[in-house]
């Protein structure tokens, strides 16, 4: 029976009125099936802003690695970037979903040693923004917390948190590493698909040249060891 129909329908009548469909500014957000909005990056003055793409696997991490702390310690934001164990929150995505909006003057580098991270903050208020390796081609991004909407992390980057460099965490008992294996997972869908698609060349950290877009300052020795014997100095929190 379908066959005899089926030979008859005329093929109009199945298209919608409005066939072909306009075409829908992807801007405009009428659709509330689009994509979630973006996740706001802000320094803590207001100067610098900008957004991470919603689109893409990312990475919650809090690292207990001795260069983060010093890092945070650095920019004086040891109180707020740092808990009680001395973690830093962390979220890991491709540079290419980063978008600054205003205030990228403010941003400024530094490394740890001569081949260390480039640790992204701000000028304007010290606030650490991320970190990334030299090389562009590598275009992840760890995104300091404080630099994102803590209200919105488990809502834009899920819940689930790893615990990585456990063993350098400050106090007893040291808190349990997880995690590991789905974050470098993750991580190697992150790097590897900016590479596969060119999207590391979208970084708004790196020129066309692969530097970095602000040459990075060199902490001398004796800061690094001062922010890391912190470490060592008498717990201040209960
Ligand atoms: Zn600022
Ligand atoms: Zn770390």
């Amino acid at each position: 029976m379908n066959v005899r129909s089926g030979r008859a329908l005329p093929l109009a009548p199945l298209l919608p009125p409005d066939y072909p469909p306009p075409l829908q500014n992807p801007l405009h957000s009428t659709n509330l099936t689009q994509a979630p909005p973006m996740h706001p990056i802000q320094c803590r003055c207001g100067a610098l802003r900008g957004a991470v793409t919603p689109d893409g696997t990312s990475n919650r991490v809090r690292c207990f690695c001795t260069d983060c702390r010093a890092f945070v310690r650095h920019l004086g934001q040891g109180e707020a970037g740092l808990d009680a164990q001395g973690g830093v929150g962390l979220v890991h995505v491709a540079q290419a979903r980063l978008r600054f909006t205003a205030g990228q003057e403010q941003l400024a580098a530094l490394r740890l040693s001569p081949r260390g991270m480039l640790r992204w903050h701000t000028r304007c208020c010290g606030t650490p923004v991320g970190s990334t390796l030299a090389d562009p081609k590598i275009s992840f991004i760890g995104l300091n917390e404080l630099a994102l909407d803590r209200g919105r992390l488990d809502a834009d980057f899920g819940a689930a948190v790893a615990q990585v460099n456990t063993d350098t965490a400050l106090g007893a008992p040291k808190p349990a590493g997880s995690g590991l294996f789905m974050t470098m997972v993750r991580g190697t869908v992150i790097i590897g698909g900016a590479r596969l698609s060119g999207a590391w060349r979208q970084s708004p950290l790196f020129d066309g040249a692969g530097a970095p877009v602000v040459p990075p300052v060199v902490l001398a020795k004796d800061e690094v060891a001062r922010l890391k014997g912190m470490d060592g100095a008498p717990a201040a929190s209960a």
